[in-house]
């Protein structure tokens, strides 16, 4: 009996992949099938001209110049904010901070927050399917206690646990919006909820959130929300802070030095306003606005149809792969994102990842900086493939026939 499988796209996917020239590499004589997505996307062709344009035509540096180019830049990477903005529907502008990356935010938080409001013996919920780069900040910060929202064998946070962990020493919940290995899209909105009936902030990660996901922090009304340019087929080296208005301006500055001042000498200095106050130096005003460039790109197609054909791919995949002789999925809760993480028994994750690879398959195997995720489910590592805007169902084809393939050497030795 043969399955019949819904293969439709809800864009021109072959028009979407003439974008990304990377996708036409081979590798060890294979075309390239690209599913680490979940660790960085790849590049349509207008981020990285935008880039080019930049330096070519309008380099200089931003703010306080008054000279024709330093104006240009300067309007640019403003421009890129409003972009930003608009992206995830934040209320203003000026709440908008350009960071490194979904890391730096976090850190910022961490810092800003701690040295304005953190004392020795505090405690900071967070949840038991975190990024590292959702726990080591805020254990960076001295006598800080961590506490755990855990999630259930499916990969769902127990939220009935939260109200629980919530006392009088915490002070602010930092959780996840999308898991990078068990895909769980977690109820931000609730857990937000929850939080300022207790009067606390949250802080969201949503390095996965913003590439999967039709983004409104007021509709969410979370606190902090922070996600990586390169994620959403932007730049490395650019990403995005965003925080409500009343909080950043009652939150200290995270670094010293150029553009964050306002007046500065020996005895006293004073700070410039929002967003500048946490822009402390040059600011990134080329990934700034190769940002942009990304955000208008998935604008084009439509991060509707986008997270549609993410949903297909992952149920497909699903599917296709369930008849993989001894495969095993971790994290299969409802309506979750486009990444599959999964072990078959007896082979270790490595070979898996190892053999895909010379088949021209790239996967990522381990632990996918989620350490206690890998330590819940007892193992040491797993192998994901995480799709994006650019994947096939044909491609998904071929990771199943591949993994058949693999399952077969195995047994025959
Ligand atoms: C990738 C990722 C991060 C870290 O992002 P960087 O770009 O490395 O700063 C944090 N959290 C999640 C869920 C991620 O997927």
């Amino acid at each position: 009996m043969s399955i019949k499988y819904d293969k439709s796209y809800t864009y021109d996917i072959e028009k979407v992949r003439k974008d990304f020239p990377i996708l036409q590499t081979e590798v060890y004589g294979n075309k390239l099938v690209y599913f680490d997505n979940g660790a960085t996307t790849q590049k349509p062709r207008c981020v990285v001209s935008k880039i080019e344009k930049n330096y070519f035509n309008t380099n200089a540096n931003v703010h306080r110049g008054v000279h024709f180019l330093s104006q240009q830049a300067t309007e640019e990477h403003e421009a890129a904010r409003e972009v930003v903005r608009s992206f995830i529907n934040a209320r203003h502008t000026h709440e908008i901070i350009f960071t490194r990356g979904t890391t730096e935010s976090i850190n910022l938080v961490a810092s800003s927050f701690g040295k304005t409001f953190l004392q020795p013996g505090d405690e900071v919920i967070v949840s038991q399917m975190e990024h590292h780069s959702n726990i080591v900040p805020w254990q960076l910060q001295s006598g800080v206690k961590l506490k755990v929202i855990p999630f259930d064998e499916k990969g769902a946070l127990v939220l009935d646990k939260l109200d629980e962990l919530i006392n009088e020493k915490t002070k602010i919940i930092a959780v996840t919006h999308i898991s990078n290995t068990l895909g769980t899209v977690n109820p931000i909105k609730k857990i937000a909820e929850i939080a300022h009936r207790h009067n606390l902030p949250v802080l969201v990660d949503g390095a996965q959130g913003a590439a999967h996901e039709i983004i409104n922090v007021q509709e969410l009304d979370v606190d902090f929300y922070a996600f990586s340019g390169h994620k959403v087929y932007g730049p490395t080296g650019i990403g995005v802070l965003y925080g409500k208005e009343e909080w950043l301006e009652k939150l200290q500055p995270y670094q010293g030095g150029g553009d964050m001042i306002d007046r500065v000498t020996f005895e006293k200095t004073t700070f410039a306003p929002l967003p500048f106050k946490f822009e402390a130096g040059t600011p990134d005003y080329i990934g700034s606005t190769a940002l942009a460039a990304a955000i208008k790109y998935v604008k084009s197609i439509g991060m509707d149809k986008i997270v549609n054909h993410e949903r297909n791919l992952t149920e497909y995949a699903y599917k296709k792969l369930s008849a993989v002789k001894g495969i095993h999925f971790y994290g299969t809760t409802g309506g979750k994102s486009s990444v599959i993480s999964f072990n078959i028994v007896g082979i270790h994750p490595y070979d898996v990842g190892t053999l895909l690879d010379k088949l021209g398959i790239a996967v990522r195997t381990g632990h996918h900086c989620a350490q206690p995720v890998m330590q819940t489910f007892g193992v040491e590592g797993m192998v994901r493939a995480s799709f994006a805007l650019y994947n096939t169902f044909e491609e998904i084809d071929q990771l199943a026939d591949a993994l058949h393939r693999i399952v077969s050497i195995f047994h025959k030795k």
